[in-house]
């Protein structure tokens, strides 16, 4: 087989394991074998890059960086709708639309009204050309190299689709999703986002989109504008659906606005099972023919309203206020209600997020207070019904000592959050920095799990997670549930770790601020532990995307005693902590001080694997040129915008030949 076909089996093979995957949710083969056949695609493609695509399936991994999003005109305005919230106001729409309608049969389509962010998706012959944001109806950011990461998006489409349209949807996280990086922030010792839709919308314009393609971020679409021989909104949903678009099935299509109303009840209660947010129903009037006659208010179409569902709330008693000690010692006051149900679920707890949010509300122990299930995961109180308070209330004195460990709290200028600030000495600091340390994407221990770190803690065997290293079997046999093959895998599991690269045990130390990629950013520039620890906050800055609240965190880490100490019990254990051969081969410092910007497509890398070289080597990447770019590197259809611009600023155009010659010279 040639090359060409090869690559174009692999591309459309992918793209139909993507679309089973994604869209319809019923993968046929297993996430391996999906990730050898992208593989074998991005090696093909690197090697012949005369085949490029702007479709391919490895385009979904990202890479491009985007410093300016390009605000764009909407060829068709991108319209709001008009909102309803009872069973009258839809009777006196329908009574609106029958009037200028006149006497004729009207159908409805009742869809759901996803809660993320609006996007405009333009196809030429089947491709994926444009993406741009709703911005202010009229003109929006253009977002393309973003939203080309989103899986269920379709880059190619399948069967009779138009020459060229536009459509569009909704941008989602699913609440699933959006636990699940939420976990991973709160990991990392940082902040977790407030909810998926702006969580979603703000994924957008991220200007790295390998970051994006990270995001579990979906799309739900909803609408078609610009293509002809559509004559029913119901139609286009089907369409759409057909030619490969994720488009959810729970649309119905009713001939009354009783029906209409049928399904807005059932969804009032159902909503909650659904794996995304939904804030309400939109109802659309299917026949396209009769939208036109319809036609536009100043703001949204006739021929559409939104319902919007009431947000679930209740009433309980505040019975006490609680306060938690996370692993970075973050003080998080906790509602302890009287169990309430709400939207499907009871309620025992609340979050009160912090000092202040307390203040505000003016909330006591002993209140009546109004809670919501918004898009937060976790309840929320959003008033207190002072109707209700009793005349000897007293108002809440925020802690000013750690409920654990008895500590004074500190609370830093700028920050909302009380800390505890005895790291060394707080239990649940001590027991979630060893959880962290074993956690999957750190240490990864075998045989040893969150609890079993606290009994061991409990039962003082470890402080510290140095002590891991020190535990022998017959001390762990006796704990409670601890069988002697388990103790064995225990310390099995904690003597492999010793082979875990030195990225991974420099995340796991669980500095604050330095997460998985900061770890990977660090490791790279300092090479091994000694460099890192005697560093100063200067230096740090001066690395690539490390900024001054990181580098705060770093040199006050290794400035504690007590941590340096750990570090060196950790090397005696036999830790890696240094990058190893294999790691440091591949990389110089070559190209240090330098800034590169790559454009076009290479006969012998792929862009991705340029840049990285770049990296590797000490350069930097820039994705547009400026007088500080020291060289672009220029392939093949270059843009010649990028060419014109370093003419005039007189940066050297230099071809891949003469890049690679820079590196190993
Ligand atoms: P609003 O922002 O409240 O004026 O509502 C209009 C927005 O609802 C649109 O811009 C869409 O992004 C969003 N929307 C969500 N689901 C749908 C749907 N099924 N049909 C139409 N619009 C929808
Ligand atoms: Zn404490």
């Amino acid at each position: 087989m040639k090359v060409e076909q090869k690559i174009a089996l692999l591309r459309q093979e992918l793209r139909e394991h993507n679309y089973k995957y994604y869209v319809l949710d019923t993968p046929t083969i297993s996430d391996y074998e999906f990730d050898m056949k992208l593989k074998a695609l991005q090696e093909l493609e690197n090697v012949h890059p005369e085949f490029y695509d702007p479709t391919s399936p490895t385009l979904r991994v990202g890479g491009e960086v985007t410093k300016n999003f390009e605000t764009i005109p909407h060829e068709h305005r991108m319209y709001s709708l008009d909102n309803s919230y009872s069973k009258e106001d839809l009777q006196d729409w329908e009574k609106r639309i029958q009037r200028i309608l006149g006497n004729v049969p009207i159908e409805f389509v009742c869809e759901l009204k996803y809660d993320g962010a609006s996007i405009s998706l333009t196809y030429e012959n089947g491709q994926l050309t444009r993406a741009v944001t709703r911005g202010d109806g009229f003109q929006g950011d253009e977002v393309t190299t973003n939203i080309k990461t989103i899986n269920s998006i379709p880059l190619q489409l399948q069967g009779d689709f138009p020459p060229k349209f536009d459509i569009r949807g909704e941008i989602i996280l699913t609440l699933e999703g959006f636990a699940r990086m939420n976990h991973e922030r709160i990991e990392n010792g940082e902040e977790p986002y407030m909810n998926p839709r702006n969580t979603a919308s703000g994924s957008l314009k991220l200007q790295d989109s390998a970051l994006v393609a990270k995001r579990p971020l979906d799309c739900l679409l909803y609408s078609i504008v610009g293509a002809k021989g559509l004559n029913t909104q119901f139609e286009v949903l089907e369409k759409a659906r057909q030619w490969g678009f994720k488009v959810p099935t729970v649309a119905k299509l009713c001939t009354s606005v009783d029906e209409v109303l049928q399904f807005v009840e059932y969804w009032d209660v159902h909503r909650h099972d659904l794996p995304y947010e939904t804030d309400g129903v939109v109802i659309k009037v299917n026949s396209v023919q009769q939208q036109e006659e319809l036609g536009y208010t100043a703001k949204s179409p006739r021929w559409a309203m939104a319902y919007k569902f009431k947000a679930e709330q209740v009433s309980t008693v505040l019975h006490q206020i609680t306060y938690q000690v996370g692993r970075t010692g973050a003080i998080t006051p906790v509602a302890n209600l009287e169990p309430v149900l709400l939207a499907g679920t009871t309620v025992k707890r609340a979050s009160l997020h912090n000092a202040d949010q307390i203040a505000k509300l003016d909330i006591r122990e002993g209140d009546t207070v109004f809670v919501e299930k918004g898009g937060e995961i976790i309840p929320k109180i959003i008033a207190v019904d002072f109707t209700k308070r009793s005349l000897n209330s007293v108002p809440t004195r925020y802690i000013t000592h750690c409920p654990e460990c008895g500590t004074a709290l500190i609370r830093n200028a700028g920050e909302a959050q009380h800390f505890c600030p005895n790291d060394t000495g707080c239990p649940p600091q001590i027991t979630g920095r060893i959880q962290h340390f074993i956690s999957r994407k750190a240490m990864d221990i075998e045989g040893l799990g969150s609890e079993t770190v606290e009994l061991l803690f409990k039962e003082g065997l470890i402080a510290n997670y140095a002590d891991l290293y020190t535990l022998r079997v017959e001390q762990i046999m006796p704990l409670e549930r601890m069988a002697e093959k388990s103790a064995e895998n225990l310390v099995k599991g904690v003597a492999a770790s010793k082979a875990i690269p030195f990225e991974r045990v420099l995340f796991a130390l669980g500095i604050r601020y330095v997460g998985e990629t900061v770890a990977k950013k660090l490791a790279k520039a300092y090479k091994n532990i000694d460099a890192l620890m005697v560093a100063t906050q200067e230096e740090f800055v001066a690395v690539d995307e490390i900024g001054e609240r990181i580098a705060d965190s770093v040199v006050q880490f290794f400035s504690n005693e007590s941590n340096r100490i750990l570090v060196e019990r950790l090397k005696g254990y036999g830790l890696q902590f240094s990058l190893s051969e294999a790691q440091l081969e591949q990389q110089s410092d070559k190209l240090k001080g330098q800034t590169f910007v790559v454009s076009g497509v290479f006969a012998s890398l792929g862009r991705n694997e340029l840049k990285k070289l770049i990296e590797d080597n000490g350069g930097k990447v820039a994705s547009s040129v400026s007088s500080k770019t020291s060289y672009l590197v220029a392939g093949e259809n270059m843009g010649p915008s990028k060419r014109t611009k370093a003419a005039g600023l007189g940066v050297p155009i230099i071809t891949e030949q003469e890049f690679l010659q820079l590196v190993e010279g």
